[in-house]
């Protein structure tokens, strides 16, 4: 059974440091990729691997995990490295509290409702946490990034799907079945396209990296990606530029919500499609003026996080410190 400890975040520095050199062993598990790594206690990167999810074929992701966690812990004893515990985001709803993965998780379908902190500690005889992917990214970004020292942050990651993190009084909200952050969810346009998640008008119908691309090779009549809609729209194509004016709306529509609903000290923007939009911050910022009270997004700073790739990986040791007692 999983071991959940509660110490002082005194008690937990004592622990980790006590020992000499010791790490946390992180996993990043996405639709397509999973990242995996080590990483000491201070959210220094050690390793950092990477594999296709699904390598062994579909359904194979609970294989990838136990091969990299065994791999990483091979890798650990070798360099006499103590594996404290180990943390993992996934891109879907989590019960956090037994570390089940709920049922909702698209991207990676063959690890719905499984309990798979449980799975993990009775094979690996470790910790281990377990949460929603773009919720360990913000406990990563709020205890080693850019979040540092923030009392309240929102970090809403553009990817493939669209996922929310919000720390909230230096506390990350869950809320009460997992799916608090779910904020690619929140509808825009409530009668709007139809969504993944069974809802209506979805900020994430709009913004996210497939649904650009569905627009793009509907609209321009022939097959590209979201980052190919980018780049024509930069090179002055009325299509293109259109659709990427309707992604800088809805974005602002979508913004305007987390400002409005919650005024989080920082707002970080994460994930592909962010990155695509970072030369268009202001036109963003414009967007989301429009819709949000003028003094609560003044006293909100919205940034695009310029993420490197071991952004995620350190999640998973903020994760596992979170749980433990670890933050201060
Ligand atoms: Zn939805």
């Amino acid at each position: 059974m999983r071991e959940r400890r509660r110490t002082t975040a005194a008690g937990t520095r004592a622990t980790l440091r006590g020992s000499g050199r010791e790490a946390i062993l992180s996993i990043d598990v996405g639709g397509t990729t999973t990242a995996a790594g080590l990483v000491s206690p201070d959210g220094s990167v050690l390793t950092h691997v990477e594999t296709p999810t699904h390598k062994a074929g579909p359904g194979t992701a609970l294989a990838t995990l136990l091969d990299l966690l065994q791999g990483l812990r091979e890798a650990a004893r070798s360099r006499s490295i103590d594996v404290a515990g180990i943390g993992i985001g996934v891109p879907g709803a989590v019960d956090a509290d037994r570390g089940a993965v709920g049922a909702d998780i698209n991207y990676v379908p063959e690890l719905a409702s499984v309990p798979l902190a449980e799975t993990l500690a009775e094979r690996l005889r470790l910790p281990v946490f377990v949460d929603n992917d773009v919720n360990v990214l913000a406990l990563g970004e709020w205890m080693f990034g850019t979040g540092r020292g923030a009392s309240s942050l929102v970090v809403l990651a553009l990817g493939t799907g669209v996922g929310g993190g919000i720390i909230l009084g230096g506390r990350l909200h869950r809320g009460g079945g997992g799916y608090g952050g779910e904020l690619g969810h929140v509808p825009i346009n409530f009668d709007g396209r139809p969504c993944i998640c069974g809802g209506r008008g979805c900020l994430k119908t709009y913004v996210s990296g497939t649904d650009i691309a569905l627009q793009g090779t509907e609209r321009l009549k022939r097959p590209v990606d979201a980052a190919t809609v980018f780049l024509l729209a930069d090179q002055g194509d009325p299509v293109a530029r259109e659709i990427v004016e309707e992604v800088c709306q809805a974005l602002g529509a979508g913004l305007a919500v987390i400002v409005n609903g919650l005024n989080p000290e920082l707002l970080l923007l994460a994930g592909s499609v962010a990155k695509s939009l970072k030369p268009r911050e202001r036109e963003i910022r414009d967007q989301t003026g429009r819709y949000a009270f003028a003094r609560a997004l003044a006293s909100t700073r919205i940034e695009i996080l310029s993420m490197d790739k071991d952004a995620t990986i350190r999640g998973g040791a903020a994760l596992y410190l979170y749980q433990t007692g670890g933050q201060a």
